[in-house]
């Protein structure tokens, strides 16, 4: 019924926001950093918060590294339903932006092309002497600091602890929530900055909410989906519903 409702949502709808959290990759085989488990702590000195913060990147850039590169870059890891679905409701003139916090290009893949990516891109990374940038390749293939030609170091274009988000980025991500029609937000737990913050903008009535887990966002969600968010959006049927609407058009 659920399923229906959603359907029926998007349907008839031209202006739909996606806003994803960890999630959306983890179904991707992509675990999400902050449950940190027994395996960080035997294998590494600090938390995953400490080391993937600013001043640790500074200070103790190879350590970062160490850790940015077994536990941060998932380059095999392949689109998931969720994104699919996402990119067909783009290409259908649908679904207007996916803002997302997970930095692993995977909707890109799947071939979303309007992604506002709050937290950056493991994809991009740049020079911090000269902004020269590179692709993800300048870190997989240094076996010491990534370093520039210049002779500076190349920092992931990643936002770090301790570091602000892009006010380009967030201002873009106002601006498209505050005009959607359908909200749909999916796999975050909505509790941590800047998520919980940017629904505040949302001024329709069609917000709709999928996550495995409750979050305090429950209670102000006009549908609320309980479950798997690629099996969720994975199970729309699209053209169908559309021929479906036709075929009553017609009988009427
Ligand atoms: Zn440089």
């Amino acid at each position: 019924m659920d399923i229906k409702n959603l359907q029926a949502i998007i349907s008839n709808s031209g202006n739909i926001v996606f806003f994803g959290g960890a999630g959306v990759s983890t179904e991707s085989g992509i675990p999400d950093f902050r449950s940190v488990d027994g395996l960080y702590n035997e294998k590494y000195k600090y938390p995953p918060e400490t080391i993937l913060s600013h001043r640790f990147f500074i200070k103790n850039t190879m350590d970062f590294y160490d850790f940015y590169k077994s536990k941060m870059l998932f380059l095999d890891a392949k689109p998931n339903k969720a994104h699919n679905r996402l990119a067909e409701l783009e290409k259908m003139g649908k679904l207007k932006a996916v803002i997302t916090q997970n930095i692993d290009g995977l909707h890109q893949v799947a071939g979303s092309k309007n992604v506002l990516e709050l937290h950056g891109s493991v994809h991009r990374n740049y020079c911090m002497k000269c902004r020269k940038f590179y692709d993800v390749n300048a870190i997989l293939n240094s076996k010491d600091v990534p370093t520039c030609d210049c002779g500076g170091t190349i920092k992931p274009h990643v936002v770090l602890y301790e570091e602000s988000l892009d006010d380009k980025v967030m201002n873009k991500a106002v601006e498209y929530i505050s005009n959607a029609d359908v909200l749909i937000i999916g796999g975050t737990s909505l509790g941590v900055y800047p998520a919980a913050g940017l629904i505040q903008y949302y001024q329709g009535d069609k917000l709709i909410l999928i996550n495995k887990s409750t979050t305090p966002m429950d209670k102000n969600a006009n549908l609320l989906l309980n479950g798997s968010i690629g099996e969720i959006l994975g199970a729309l049927e699209l053209w169908t519903y559309s021929i479906c609407q036709n075929y009553h058009y017609h009988k009427n």
